[in-house]
């Protein structure tokens, strides 16, 4: 599919073979193979652009050009170097509200709503609390019926009012998990295709009247460089706490990732591989370090 950064590397520096010495000035050239590999993997050109300037500072630094195998040292330099800037150590949630209320949010199409239903799943399986779906997608009938077929599918309930503002519906339901003992209240909230104040201001409504512990903006990692655009777009209105990437399980290397961490700043937290409900991850820097690289 893409040549990897390991085999680019190996072939800028055979290029350099039987030129003697390996000055400064040709490992321009191989950072130059990086920033293509990486603008391949869907980051951002001009991340893309800082980060080899980075490593360049860390190659010269680190003698790469006198190692006996340059090549492997550069890939392993950048390697840490993404893994750091992703964030080093995988993040958790934080669950200390009772109940806690996580708002699910993202543009149509991210994968809200099969991620509300993973998340779910997650949090009765691995962190052995109970949740309560939230559908408070209210302009789209049928991501309702969406979220309650995931819900039976996982024996997780969903909460939903006809004729209700979201609004409404999200306090309705933190009221209902407080009187039913629900430990974690998994909001899914509306998108639209493209960027939008009426649904900017209905999420921050939906923000200021449940007072959210999590706010998890979901991204699709195929949308590649257009993700860090609409990532800031709902950090400025929203200051989301951290970031989910569906659609792993396409042919994307997932650079989206280290773009948007790198320019908002905040973990992303999950993963998620397909649409069934056990098909979601904990977000490890360094596997996707990797998957960046090939
Ligand atoms: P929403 O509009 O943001 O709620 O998005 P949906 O959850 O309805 O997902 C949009 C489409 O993407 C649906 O067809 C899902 O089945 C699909 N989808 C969601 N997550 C994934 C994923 O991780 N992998 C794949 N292959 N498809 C996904």
């Amino acid at each position: 599919m893409f040549e990897s950064l390991s085999e680019r590397l190996e072939s800028a520096f055979k290029q350099l073979k039987g030129q003697g010495r390996i000055t400064e000035i040709n490992v321009a050239s191989t950072l130059k193979e990086i920033r293509r590999a990486l603008v391949d993997a869907d980051v951002h050109y001009k991340i893309a652009k800082e980060f080899t300037d980075r490593v360049k500072e860390k190659a010269l630094g680190a003698k790469v050009l006198q190692a006996v195998s340059p090549g492997q040292l550069m890939v392993k330099l950048v390697q840490d170097e993404l893994t750091a800037l992703m964030g080093g150590q995988a993040a958790s949630l934080s669950l200390e509200q009772k109940p806690s209320v996580i708002l699910v949010v993202g543009l149509q199409g991210s994968g809200k709503t099969t991620f509300s239903g993973k998340l779910a799943y997650f949090i009765r399986q691995k962190l052995h609390k109970s949740p309560l779906l939230v559908a408070a997608d209210i302009y789209r009938p049928a991501a309702i019926e969406q979220l309650k077929v995931i819900g039976q599918q996982i024996q997780v309930p969903v909460f939903s009012e006809e004729g209700l503002p979201a609004v409404e519906i999200a306090r309705k339901a933190v009221t209902e998990a407080k009187n039913h003992g629900y430990q974690v209240v998994i909001i899914d909230t509306a998108g639209r295709l493209a960027i939008d104040e009426a649904m900017m201001q209905e999420v921050a409504d939906i923000k200021a009247a449940v007072n959210p512990e999590e706010i998890l903006f979901v991204a699709d990692a195929m949308t590649g460089q257009d993700a860090v655009n609409t990532a800031k777009a709902f950090h400025d209105r929203l200051a989301f706490t951290g970031v989910v990437l569906t659609k792993m399980d396409g042919d994307t290397r997932g650079g989206a990732a280290l773009s948007i961490k790198y320019t908002i700043q905040k973990p992303i937290k999950f993963v998620s591989a397909g649409e069934k409900p056990d098909t979601l991850d904990i977000f490890y820097p360094d596997r996707m370090a990797q998957r960046i690289l090939g």
